[in-house]
């Protein structure tokens, strides 16, 4: 079995600290986030000073180099609080490996702004109105997949067109964006990723959507209208930032996992102890058959997430062998189990699960918004069937 160092045993302890003592007594201040200006810095304040942000940088740049187990298991404490504190300190570890990319000026903006600026965010926009599912499962023609366009002019880049549903929109301080440099080429082969900060003239950002769950987690679609970036701003050569993307999406994939996981965990725990308390035909429910059974599937699912994730990170960090298809893996079955482990959940808490003085209600609208993360759980699933088939027609399967 996998043994925690003493490092991240202490860092998850600490984590778990915060959520219950800053997190959960603001959860519903989290879950009725409506506007930009709403957004709860104070609320990040105390994990930002424990690392939570800088962990996965080198020691150099103020982090711990913390492996993908660690950003695994301290984002499934976050999510266990509320999913959007998870997602918030995900962003930073997204962007880590970037930064040795970044030209002088926008490395310095960002490595002060995750260890000083606590309004310093990251926000990654790939997707448009048009362009969803087409930049994860390519279907590479011209005009297909990111449209937002990025032309030369001198030395600089000039940016039109529109990204949209952007996690972070509008409190976002640096958007990684994926534009199209080449028109005649379809998305793989046709983009490149630009570094953007959103004080450049031209760069708008429209209203956050409302949504069923995640709701601390705000989206906005971004407008670019002339938006012009030095040529050192972008972060991969021409005609690579479909490459660049996806690599991104494997860390993103696993950590989605782990806030899935936290998710499910808090939903099983949560109804474990309702289930010992509740009396109905003259004994605690857990004792009535059914509802062991719901209980039984839901630590079996709970655990097997857990050490299937752990397995997977450990893998992703340590391993030469890992694939990304094992992060597509991990990332649908922790999102399946989610959804399974809040919905047993709401049936056992009868109908006090749907009322909102309970809790279960609002983790069963945040795991339906794990379906989707990084492309959608059927295009993944779809992802690792073509992987498997591949491998065996050649050979090594
Ligand atoms: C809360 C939230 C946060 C987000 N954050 C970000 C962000 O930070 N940055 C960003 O760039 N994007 C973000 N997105 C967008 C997200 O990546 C997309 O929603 C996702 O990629 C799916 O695209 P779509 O919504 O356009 O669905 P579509 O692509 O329109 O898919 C609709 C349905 O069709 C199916 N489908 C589509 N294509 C195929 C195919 N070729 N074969 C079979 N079935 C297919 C899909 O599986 C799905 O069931 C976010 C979305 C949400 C909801």
């Amino acid at each position: 079995m996998l043994d925690l160092t003493a490092q991240q045993k202490e860092l998850i302890r600490a984590t778990k600290d915060y959520v219950d003592r800053v997190i959960r007594p603001a959860v519903s201040r989290l879950d009725s986030l409506q506007e930009i200006y709403e957004f709860p810095y104070d609320l990040m304040r105390e994990g930002s000073a424990l690392g939570l942000k800088s962990m996965p940088l080198p020691t150099e740049l103020g982090g711990i180099d913390a492996d993908m187990v660690t950003q695994a298991l301290v984002v499934a404490e976050l999510a266990a609080g509320d999913v959007s504190v998870g997602y918030f300190f995900r962003h930073y570890w997204r962007f880590a490996r970037l930064i040795p990319r970044l030209p002088d000026e926008i490395r310095a903006m960002v490595v002060d702004g995750i260890s000083h600026d606590e309004k310093f965010v990251p926000a990654s926009a790939s997707t448009e109105s048009a362009a969803g599912s087409d930049n994860s499962v390519p279907y590479d023609a011209p005009g297909a997949g990111a449209m937002l366009s990025a032309v030369k002019d001198g030395d600089d880049w000039i940016l039109n067109g529109e990204k949209f549903m952007i996690t972070n929109g509008g409190i976002a301080t640096l958007y990684f964006v994926l534009a199209r440099t080449d028109p005649s080429k379809g998305v793989v082969d046709g983009c490149t990723m630009f570094a953007v900060p959103a004080s450049t003239p031209g760069l708008t950002c429209g209203p956050l959507w409302p949504k069923l769950g995640q709701r601390g987690s705000p989206q906005a679609d971004i407008t670019f209208k002339n938006v012009r970036v030095p040529a050192a701003n972008a972060m991969t050569k021409v005609g690579e930032g479909y490459a660049a993307s996806e690599r991104g999406l494997i860390a993103a994939n696993i950590t989605n996992a782990g806030m899935c996981l936290g998710i499910a965990r808090e939903a099983y725990d949560l109804a474990l102890k309702w289930s010992t308390e509740r009396v109905q035909g003259g004994q605690a429910i857990y004792k009535h058959q059914l509802v062991a059974h719901d209980l039984g599937r839901m630590k079996t699912l709970v655990d097997s997430t857990r050490s299937h994730l752990i397995n997977v990170a450990w893998r992703y960090s340590h391993d030469r062998e890992f694939h990304e298809s094992e992060s597509w893996q991990i990332r649908v079955m922790a999102a399946d189990a989610a959804i399974e482990v809040t919905q047993k959940a709401l049936f056992l808490f009868g109908g006090r699960g749907i009322m909102k003085n309970y809790p279960i209600e609002k983790l069963v609208r945040d795991a339906l918004t794990m379906t989707h993360g990084n492309g959608t759980s059927e295009l993944m699933t779809m992802k690792i069937g073509l992987h498997e088939g591949e491998k065996l027609i050649k050979g090594d399967g």
